[in-house]
């Protein structure tokens, strides 16, 4: 367990908004033991912490297979709408006890019908859970607002069912939408004609990509899934290119010789740069799926390897996430914390990424600019 920093205790008390965080990723170890308990899903222990620093040794393995071995354990005890409906609940007084106050919870409906459920109850199930969660935060004078972005897995066949799904339920509690699933293989055109009724629609869809796969995932996801904002992202740094060079305008002491970084973004950085698509990026997670190290050739990455700040300073849109909270074993806060402190930013940063995300979110306008200023005058 990651020891907690004063840092991190600030970043809590402070109104933050989070983007990619899966329902099935995030489940209370507790929670997980019980429910596992009641309908007959063995699990590796029955102990929370261990049961926790389980995922997170995992997750930390750098073996895929490892970190997606949670999702079984997860999504055996998300099959029925008394279950969907509690997971639910605990998602959103967790994320409240993290200083959350806007999210948006992703989840792929097709992964929770095996208990017998309709799609449609099993949407309606996790938005009264979400419901509760509101209802119960509110009730300790608490403030958070939450909508559901309906996934479609990439290798399955499933897309324009959620997408008529996604639009059913978009007056209760449905924003967006988006793929998940392996990404490399499974481009955003295979779901063309779902990303084209969505589009026709006007419901807003964010897209999986860069993270197992590259450039032409991105752009796929910007022309094939029309999408708002790109899940993780951050393989656009491969569309990047820092050269330095020499400044030959100084031409006295070599030691004045002042070193330049050449930047030269090739198309779809600079559409993703310059049309400020936001990037939802999941520092810890991105290390461990492999994201970062893709990029930087090594078989081993740390956070300051990570390209959110050469991004950053580049001036694309970025937002910190969380991916998964239990799988990683993280929290928004502790993700802020170890951004900070890879890259030395202070509050203002870090007030930054909250405005960045709750822009890029699928929230209205007017509710929108009402939190923002909320969240803007709690951080100053
Ligand atoms: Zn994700």
């Amino acid at each position: 367990m990651a020891m907690t920093t004063s840092l991190e205790t600030q970043i809590r008390d402070l109104p933050k908004v989070s983007l990619h965080d899966h329902l099935d990723g995030s489940l209370r170890p507790s929670s997980l033991i019980e429910l596992a308990g009641q309908v007959g899903h063995e699990l590796p222990t029955a102990d929370p912490e261990e049961l926790a620093e389980t995922f997170r040794a995992n997750a930390d393995s750098g073996d895929l297979v490892k970190y997606l071995e949670a999702f079984a354990h997860t999504t055996a005890v998300m099959q029925s709408a008394e279950n969907l409906r509690r997971v639910a609940r605990e998602y959103v007084e967790d994320l409240a006890a993290d200083g959350i106050v806007y999210a948006e919870v992703r989840w792929a409906p097709e992964q929770h019908v095996q208990g017998g459920l309709s799609l449609d109850e099993a949407v309606e199930a996790v938005q009264a859970g979400l419901n509760d969660g509101v209802e119960s935060v509110a009730d300790k004078d608490g403030i958070i607002v939450i909508g559901q972005l309906l996934c479609a897995m990439r290798m399955n066949d499933n897309a324009d069912e959620i997408a008529q799904l996604a639009l059913r339920h978009r007056e209760r509690g449905v924003v967006g939408f988006d793929i998940a699933g392996p990404e490399d293989g499974f481009l955003p055109k295979r779901f063309e004609a779902a990303f084209t009724t969505l589009a026709e629609n006007m419901l807003p869809t964010t897209v999986h990509a860069g993270e197992a796969a590259g450039v032409d995932s991105i752009s796929d996801a910007l022309v094939s899934g029309r999408a708002r904002r790109l899940g993780h992202g951050i393989r656009i740094a491969e569309d990047i290119s820092l050269t330095e060079g020499v400044d030959s305008r100084s031409k006295d002491a070599e030691d004045g010789d002042e070193q330049l970084v050449e930047v030269s973004l090739g198309d779809t950085a600079r559409w993703v740069r310059d049309r400020q698509v936001h990037l939802e990026t999941s520092p810890t997670s991105n290390l461990q799926t492999g994201a970062v190290t893709a990029l930087t050739g090594r078989e081993e990455s740390s956070m300051v390897e990570h390209p959110f700040d050469m991004l950053y300073q580049l001036g694309f849109n970025v937002g910190v996430n969380t991916d998964n909270r239990l799988v990683s074993g993280v929290t928004l806060s502790g993700e802020l914390a170890a951004v900070a402190e890879a890259f030395d930013y202070g509050l203002a940063e870090l007030a930054d990424f909250q405005i960045n995300a709750l822009e890029a979110s699928f929230l209205g306008y007017e509710e929108r600019e009402a939190l923002s200023a909320f969240i803007l005058e709690a951080w100053q």
